[in-house]
């Protein structure tokens, strides 16, 4: 369900950009367009969410200023709406098995009862965990309010690691590298690959030049000192494809 709705929510961002009568050679300019325009926003987002912080609203301020630190602004919400949620919990016991602690939590509105969710702690100086029965750290990646529940009551100042997806922090997209596996992979298609990564990455360090003259000059010389050396690179690339010992035995 998720990718299709990713799929038809791209397919409806780039009708904004083409229209009925657009011609073929005109389409690809225009999907051009349209993908820098995105791609722009994002990152004007990365830049907002590097480089503001949050409004700190809970009573766990600790925990969720350090949330704050870690996740994307986006995800950043979610877990705020988590940790807010403590403020609806009654932890009803706690037991102690071996080296882990478990706590038991329900809901102050579920006047039965009827839903206990058992949360357990496995204390380690490097690398504390917690599993919940509710599951939502497995299905969404982000720590529920019965974890945070038991971090209150741990007495932690930040959520261990263990519960940090990559996926949802900042640091993901810098954290990410290129890996094409497999001998079949087409040339072209690293190329492709390689392409991408470096046009997302260059959009960013335009977009924040940009934003200042200082910044576009560094960026202007940087590029003028650049292009003849990769200029070269590519020239000396191409020399051993044209010319391959075998070729040369047939021309001779
Ligand atoms: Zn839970």
């Amino acid at each position: 369900m998720r990718s299709t709705q990713r799929c038809e929510g791209m397919n409806s961002y780039m009708k904004g950009y083409l229209k009925s009568g657009v011609k073929l050679f005109e389409l690809i300019p225009a999907l051009d367009r349209s993908l820098l325009r995105l791609r722009n926003k994002v990152v004007e987002e990365d830049f907002k969410s590097n480089n503001s912080s949050h409004v700190l609203t809970s009573s766990l301020r600790k925990l969720e200023d350090h949330a704050g630190t870690m996740f994307t602004d986006s995800v950043f919400e979610h877990v705020r709406n988590e940790i807010d949620g403590i403020g609806d919990l009654i932890t009803s016991r706690t037991m102690v098995f071996g080296s882990s602690r478990v706590y038991f939590t329900s809901s102050y509105n579920d006047n039965k009862q009827e839903i206990e969710y058992t949360t357990v702690y496995y204390p380690d100086e490097n690398n504390p965990r917690m599993e919940c029965s509710c599951k939502l750290f497995e299905c969404e990646g982000i720590p529920c309010c019965h974890i945070f529940n038991v971090m209150k009551h741990e007495r932690m100042n930040e959520i261990p690691s263990s519960l940090l997806m990559k996926r949802w922090t900042k640091s993901a997209k810098s954290d990410m590298q290129i890996s094409v596996h497999g001998d079949n992979v087409p040339n072209e298609a690293i190329e492709f690959a390689r392409y991408g990564d470096l046009n997302c990455f260059g959009s960013k360090l335009c977009f924040l030049a940009s934003k200042t003259k200082e910044g576009t000059d560094i960026l202007n010389r940087e590029f003028i000192r650049l292009e003849p050396i990769l200029s070269d690179f590519w020239k000396q690339e191409k020399e051993k494809i044209v010319t391959p010992e075998h070729c040369s035995n047939i021309i001779t």
